[in-house]
């Protein structure tokens, strides 16, 4: 059995319709850490008509990245938060390698790193289908097919390369994301206890 994990801080990588939001909440449940999801507070934000909203709307309509330096203050602000002080997990954030240094940047300024890097690995057709699917389920107005083919083509540019910095760290998990939600989710838990990374009190996500 394997010793509960001393911190938990993750990151949750995959292409748009990978299925890390879901899988990153199960992960954070286990865990009992905050799931911090950039796209979630950017919508938040959006439908709560805040000065932040107004500022991101028409770059998130379009697919596009919200600027790195108004993300990033997001993000550190969030993770300043007394519910992030011994871990988190990030879901879509960094998205770039500028990102990846502000979070570098920030972690390192209060003796932390991150413990694993979870990457769902899901081919591009696979994506495609699911994420038009949540499109119609959920009424996604910024899952249009411009607008899915232009963020999928700002996964493989921007953020499957940030994928490599972690690699050369050696805290990437990689996951085949292909399967049943419950087979991946048992793959992650499987995958980040060998890691010696195991919740202390594991949740229905770790079932
Ligand atoms: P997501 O739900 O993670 O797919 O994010 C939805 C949208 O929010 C993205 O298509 C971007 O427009 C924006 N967004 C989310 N996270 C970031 C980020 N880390 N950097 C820049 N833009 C982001």
């Amino acid at each position: 059995m394997t010793a509960p994990a001393r911190s938990a801080r993750f990151l949750i990588v995959g292409p748009q319709g990978s299925g890390k939001g879901t899988q990153g909440v199960l992960v954070a449940e286990a865990f009992g850490v905050p799931q911090v999801s950039t796209g979630d507070i950017f919508r938040a934000n959006i439908s709560g008509g805040t000065e932040l909203g107004k500022r991101v709307q028409s770059i998130i309509e379009a697919g596009d990245l919200v600027p790195d330096e108004l993300t990033s203050e997001l993000v550190r602000d969030r993770l300043a938060q007394a519910d992030a002080a011994e871990g988190f997990l990030l879901d879509g954030y960094p998205r770039n390698r500028g990102q990846v240094g502000d979070l570098e940047d920030f972690l390192a300024g209060r003796g932390e790193s991150l413990d694993a890097v979870i990457e769902l690995d899901v081919p591009r057709e696979e994506s495609i289908a699911r994420i038009s699917q949540r499109a119609i389920e959920q009424g996604r107005t910024d899952d249009t097919e411009d607008v899915i083919a232009n963020r999928l083509a700002i996964y493989e540019r921007e953020t499957a390369p940030i994928l490599d910095v972690y690699r050369a760290q050696g805290i990437v998990v990689r996951i085949d994301g292909v399967g049943s939600l419950a087979e991946v989710t048992a793959r992650i838990f499987e995958a980040l206890a060998v890691r010696g990374l195991a919740p202390a009190h594991p949740g229905r996500g770790a079932a």
